[in-house]
């Protein structure tokens, strides 16, 4: 990942983030006209905090957490970085989608703690639904509860650094789809063998089997645990 920059005002603590549209111009309509106004946000930034203790602060490995959608403009974001000494953390902040990014020096933290495993829940429970209203004979609710709650407990021995990553997964930047492996839809449907009736275990298989690859809704849902640790300023 390239090395994200910023200048820090320990005077008034204020970020200024170093990029390639520093010295872009502006375009304004003006009348009908195009009006070009330049802009050089590094150059302002250094006249307002001229004689001011300015520090270079530069990003920190790969992390950033973004709270929200990868989509969402408004997503608030956070980035480690270091002046050479200290850690500090720069939150990235949008106001209204109109204007630029501010950046914002904040105590604390990113604490990584990891991947959590889950399953599409509320998807596969509709997609069961239609699946077998179709196929002629439908599942009743407590048949389909029955399976999402063996799927659940079979997730759980899981271990997430063994899942392979299916897919990204938009509306959370944090998550992404997995894969269920063969072995592992083996032993759901051992395990489903125990309640269902063998017919209902040939449309559970039908059933899993296609709709397992890439995001669809027997992808495991892996969700990267971080937190934002805030320490007393
Ligand atoms: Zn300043």
């Amino acid at each position: 990942m390239v090395k994200d920059k910023f200048i820090w005002c320990r005077n008034c603590d204020a970020v200024h983030h170093v990029n390639r549209f520093d010295k872009a111009p502006v375009y304004s309509f003006v009348t009908g006209a195009i009006g070009e106004i330049p802009t050089d946000d590094w150059r302002v930034f250094m006249a307002r905090h001229e004689g001011h203790r300015l520090e270079a602060l530069s990003t920190l490995g790969d992390r950033k957490f973004i709270r929200g959608s990868l989509l969402d403009p408004m997503s608030i974001s956070y980035v480690e970085v270091t002046n050479g000494q200290e850690h500090l953390l720069i939150q990235q902040t949008r106001k209204s989608i109109s204007e630029p990014l501010s950046f914002e020096l904040i105590p604390g933290q990113l604490i990584d703690k990891g991947f959590t495993i889950g399953i599409q829940e509320k998807e596969i429970k509709l997609e069961l639904k239609c699946h077998f209203d179709w196929s002629g004979t439908p599942m009743s609710d407590a048949r389909i509860r029955l399976f999402v709650e063996i799927l659940k407990e079979l997730v759980k021995d899981i271990k997430p650094a063994e899942v392979e990553i299916a897919g990204l997964c938009f509306d959370d930047a944090n998550s992404s789809f997995g894969r269920l492996e063969p072995q592992f839809i083996e032993l759901l449907l051992t395990r489903c063998a125990r309640h269902f009736s063998h017919g209902e275990l040939t449309d559970l298989r039908r059933f899993v089997e296609s709709h397992v690859e890439g995001d669809d809704v027997m992808a495991l849902i892996l969700r990267r645990q971080i937190a934002v640790g805030r320490t007393a300023a």
